[in-house]
Parts: C-alpha cells; sequence; structure tokens
C-alpha cells in the first residue's frame, strides 16, 4: 500500500490521539497487551510494540503494518493494561486516517466475485476495510 504519512508527523499524532481518544505516551511497555492478544501470532507489530512506534513518531510504518487490520477490537488488551489503555481504539483511529484518504486494504470486488463468501462478513469487510 501506498506511504501516506511520513516520521514524525505532528498533526497525525494529534489525530490519533482525537480520533481514538487514547494517549499512547502512557504505555511503559509491560507487555501485558501483546501477552493476551489472540490475534498477536499473525500480526507484523505487536500491540505494545504500536505504542512504541507511535512514541517515537514512527507513524509511516505503524500505518504499513498489518497489525492495524487483523486487531478484531476483542479488547483483551485494555483489560490487561495497567494504564487502561485500549489499543483497539488505537488500532481503530489508525484504520480510519488510512480509509479517510481513500486507501482501501484491498478491492472489496475481489471477494464479491466469490459466491461461496457469507453476506454478513461480506458487510462486515465493507466497514472495515473500505473507504
Ligand atoms: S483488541 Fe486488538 S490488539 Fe487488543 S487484544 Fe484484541 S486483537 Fe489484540
Ligand atoms: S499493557 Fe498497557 S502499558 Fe503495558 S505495554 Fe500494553 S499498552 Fe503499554
Amino acid at each position: 500500500m501506498e506511504t501516506i504519512i511520513k516520521k514524525g508527523d505532528i498533526e497525525i499524532e494529534q489525530k490519533i490521539m482525537d480520533i481514538s481518544g487514547e494517549d499512547f505516551y502512557r504505555c511503559y511497555q509491560c507487555g501485558e497487551c501483546s501477552a493476551g492478544c489472540p490475534a498477536a501470532f499473525q500480526m507484523d507489530i505487536l500491540p505494545n510494540q504500536i505504542n512504541a512506534l507511535l512514541q517515537t513518531g514512527e507513524f509511516d510504518k505503524v500505518l504499513e503494518s498489518d497489525t492495524i487490520w487483523l486487531c478484531v477490537a476483542c479488547f483483551e488488551c485494555a483489560t490487561r493494561c495497567p494504564h487502561n489503555i485500549d489499543i483497539a481504539k488505537i488500532n481503530e483511529a489508525l484504520r480510519q486516517i488510512k480509509i479517510r484518504k481513500n486507501i482501501d486494504l484491498f478491492n472489496i470486488w475481489d471477494i464479491i466475485k466469490q459466491e461461496e463468501f457469507p453476506t454478513v462478513a461480506l458487510v462486515a469487510s465493507f466497514r472495515k476495510f473500505t473507504a
């Protein structure tokens, strides 16, 4: 996917905080979130690493990661976090930033062509993965 954000973009930092309502600077890297995340085995950047990269302004790396799309918003990380940081909301904000720039994760028409694809999954894919 196209890179849209550069390292250290202050406007993006504010946008992530505004959309998510979360302050990723409060994360102190205990790793509790990643230890309990059911999707961690598929992620290229672990949930705690998302916060570490955001803290160092590596917005481009985070926005290009598979992790933000693989998060299933189960809130396990939020329940385990000693600082009540909700990474599901941060991942949602990161997805929104991409989708608002009309960058879809994939072409939805490729899925529609698959006749066996359940309708509910199709609608969910539209909502989560496309602008
Ligand atoms: S909400 Fe996302 S990041 Fe948090 S534990 Fe669930 S899948 Fe992992
Ligand atoms: S559990 Fe909370 S404080 Fe610990 S690494 Fe995850 S987000 Fe950071």
